[in-house]
């Protein structure tokens, strides 16, 4: 199959409506991360997606819609919730909800939840239009390797595994969606994003982070899988570390190896002598370079070096567990 990378114009959107209507797959620019996506209704497009990222069954989707769509057709929306929805979208927010069982069982993989998300990146806005239908859809990168934030990166991904990305730029949020459970009577962070537990809380008075306890089966599946791995070997050091994380930059390069630095830009402002993959000074900043850096580094090193970055809190927590769970620190299995 012969893979097109295109611009949203009215010809590229009237293809992708028939592509999602005959059961194929299409990737689409979000704001966060570039997304795969299927009609949710229809259970082989549904299937395909596990298929071709190589998904685990147990990895539930987010559920896409334009700004229009009435969402109550599909799930029960708790009163508390309409607060959360007129602040933060559209934008980085997928919010978990009590399904009314109208899509594909398979895109919540027989969970009772749905989660759904409403993009606010015109591309996506564009395309979920087009399309009519809500739009099942996973980060658009094989299982467990860096999510893409360009649409080159779902190229290198799947080129000659589907027919159509919506290049809509590079993704400038650069980490995924907040992921939030609000099937009970207080919101529960699943996973950390660029909407942070401080900002939900201000608006609904309360907001937890979900915290898995041993023997139980998790809230959101996907929080248990090792993700976001570059292909290169790897190396992580915590911020008072810098001195031997330098020591292993010279060992590598002594072994004629490729090593490369990935750091915050106090700490790289250091070591302006070392191949730098510089994430930036704001966690904003770091979030919107973290899986650009990632891929350049695994493509470009033989050796990545993490050193952790100091601040703590707010977007932080989104970017030190992907930044932590890339270099195989499982942030949220403590
Ligand atoms: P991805 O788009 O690849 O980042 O994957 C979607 C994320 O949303 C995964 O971490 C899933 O576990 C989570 N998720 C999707 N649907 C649900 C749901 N119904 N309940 C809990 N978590 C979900
Ligand atoms: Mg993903």
């Amino acid at each position: 199959m012969n893979t097109r990378i295109l611009p949203v114009t009215s010809e590229s959107l009237a293809w992708a409506k028939e592509l999602i209507a005959a059961g194929e797959v299409v990737a689409f620019h979000t704001e966060t991360v570039y997304g795969l996506g299927a009609d949710a209704r229809n259970d082989r497009a549904v299937k395909k997606i596990f298929e071709l990222k190589g998904r685990p069954a147990d990895n539930p989707l987010i559920a896409h819609v334009h700004t229009g769509y009435d969402i109550s057709t599909l799930v029960e929306t708790p009163a508390w919730t309409a607060r959360l929805r007129e602040k933060f979208l559209p934008g980085p927010l997928t919010m978990v909800y009590p399904s009314k069982g109208v899509v594909s069982p398979y895109v919540s993989c027989g969970l009772p939840t749905l989660s759904i998300r409403v993009p606010s990146s015109p591309t996506a806005q564009a395309f979920l239009r087009a399309v009519g239908c809500p739009v099942a859809a996973p980060s658009a990168n094989r299982s467990k390797h860096v999510s893409p934030v360009t649409a080159q990166h779902v190229y290198d991904d799947f080129a000659g595994d589907i027919p159509l990305i919506l290049d809509g730029g590079a993704s400038q949020g650069g980490i995924e969606s907040t992921v939030l459970d609000c099937t009970g009577s207080v919101p529960l962070i699943l996973r950390a994003g660029l909407v942070t537990r401080e900002m939900i809380a201000a608006e609904v008075g309360a907001c937890e982070n979900y915290t898995l306890h041993a023997g139980e089966r998790p809230k959101s599946p996907g929080m248990a899988y090792r993700h976001y791995a570059p292909s290169c070997r790897t190396a992580f050091f915590g911020a008072d570390e810098q001195k031997a994380a330098i020591r292993c930059y010279r060992e590598e390069t002594g072994r004629g190896g490729v090593p490369m630095l990935l750091c915050e830009h106090a700490v790289a402002a250091k070591h302006s002598d070392c191949r730098l993959l510089d994430l930036g000074a704001t966690p904003e900043e770091m979030a919107a370079n973290l899986y650009a850096h990632l891929r350049t580094g695994e493509r470009a090193a033989t050796l990545l070096i993490g050193i952790d970055p100091r601040a703590r809190g707010g977007v932080m927590e989104g970017v030190r567990n992907r930044l932590l769970r890339a270099f195989g620190r499982n942030a949220e299995e403590k």
